[in-house]
């Protein structure tokens, strides 16, 4: 370690850091359009924010670890509803965003020399946390061709490779890829996964409520009962509820992981905030056809957007399922990581797909507004012009 290295230099995220770097320059006055953060551009629902000014009135106190009886019977209640999924009580976990609960289990169950399978593009926090809790990501790559998903038969050579597979990371929707799995998919990695009977699946189903397609949403649990021992599902109300900094999170999963989840709960942050919980309740119980409705919103910017990128050839670009993100790959010969900064220069922020162990490609956000969107997307084409 030398100079300002500290050891989590390693961890930084891109993404915060061309977010930073496009914020820095509108305050310098520059005209910067930001396309990086996945971070939803609507307000929490109006019932959740009556909610939580009602909550303000009460003595707000600490709360159990595993998160307050009423957001548990909330979550079990969307499990049942949504998924046809059974929760006991005692198999829920609630943490700062679905982040901390990833990290949580992690920090729970891996140990030096274990190894995590994580299909590319992934969310960059995956290995980023894999490896500070002294664990190796196994990086899978996929390909636009099979629509960025992990194939079973991709999957099975990843746990051959693997010396102690302890985790399989799954994303559907994918951050950045926006893709699903259909049952058929699900079911034949579940037949892989049947063969390692010690290997346990994070099911990051964090954006299941933003979708594009009028099928039902299919987690791996649902389609494969026999696994559900092993399997975390991981949700929040970050993206679906638009409440990014509330930081409520969940898992979903065996009563001696939920409770390895919670001790680590315990000793870090204790609980997440007992206002953000009681918004959360609300948001989960409330009305439910904003969804449909941002939804289409979602999905008009996403056609809007690619559109104006599919009017150049030096981009492909696949359409996503679900999610708000474009993942275009770059046709030219500039590297992904040189061209989101040269980017910059002309005016939009975008985050290079390297981030996300795809190089070659650059993740666009559309969460923000339609107008703003077309023009980032012109900018980022016109640009192109300039390579050959
Ligand atoms: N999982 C994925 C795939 C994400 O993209 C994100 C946020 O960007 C998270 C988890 C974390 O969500 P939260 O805000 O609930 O911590």
């Amino acid at each position: 370690m030398h100079g300002n290295e500290t050891p989590t230099s390693a961890f930084q995220s891109p993404i915060l850091f061309m977010a930073k770097r496009a914020t820095t320059m509108r305050a310098e006055g520059r005209d910067v359009i930001d396309l990086t953060l996945g971070e939803p551009d609507f307000n929490a629902p109006e019932h959740v924010l009556d909610a939580a000014h009602l909550a303000l009135g009460a003595r707000l106190t600490y709360s159990p670890s595993n998160g307050i009886e009423p957001l548990r019977k909330a979550i079990r209640m969307r499990a049942r509803e949504d998924r046809g999924l059974d929760f006991g009580d005692d198999q829920i976990a609630v943490g700062c965003g679905a982040k901390q609960i990833i990290f949580n289990a992690f920090q729970a169950t891996l140990t030096p020399g274990n190894d995590v399978i994580v299909p590319a593009p992934y969310w960059a926090s995956y290995p980023a946390m894999i490896k500070m809790c002294g664990a190796q990501p196994i990086i899978l790559p996929t390909t636009a061709s099979e629509g960025f998903r992990l194939t079973a038969e991709h999957l099975a050579a990843g746990l051959r490779l693997a010396k102690l597979p302890k985790w399989v990371v799954l994303n559907a929707p994918g951050n950045p890829s926006g893709s699903l799995y259909s049952e058929t998919e699900l079911q034949a990695m579940a037949e892989v996964l049947r063969h390692y009977p010690d290997v346990m699946v994070l099911s990051d189903d964090i954006y299941a409520e933003i979708r594009f397609t009028q099928d039902p949403y299919l987690t791996l649990a649902s389609v494969a009962p026999d696994l559900a021992e092993r399997i975390l599902i991981v949700d929040g109300v970050s993206k679906a509820y638009a409440m990014t900094g509330w930081r409520v999170g969940w898992g979903c999963g065996s009563r001696s992981l939920i409770s390895a989840i919670t001790t680590v709960q315990s000793q870090n942050c204790t609980q997440t905030s007992t206002l953000s919980q009681l918004a959360a309740v609300a948001a989960l119980e409330g009305p439910r056809n904003f969804l449909a409705e941002r939804n289409a919103i979602y999905r008009q910017r996403r056609d809007a957007a690619l559109h104006v990128l599919r009017s150049s050839d030096k981009l492909e670009v696949s359409c996503p399922e679900g999610a708000f993100y474009l993942l275009p790959q770059i046709k030219t010969g500039v590297d992904d990581q040189t061209l989101a900064l040269d980017l910059l220069e002309v005016g939009v922020a975008t985050v290079p797909g390297s981030a996300f162990g795809l190089p070659g490609h650059l993740r666009l956000s559309f969460a923000t507004d339609e107008a703003t969107l077309v023009e980032g997307c012109k900018r980022l084409v016109r640009a192109l012009e300039a390579y050959s």
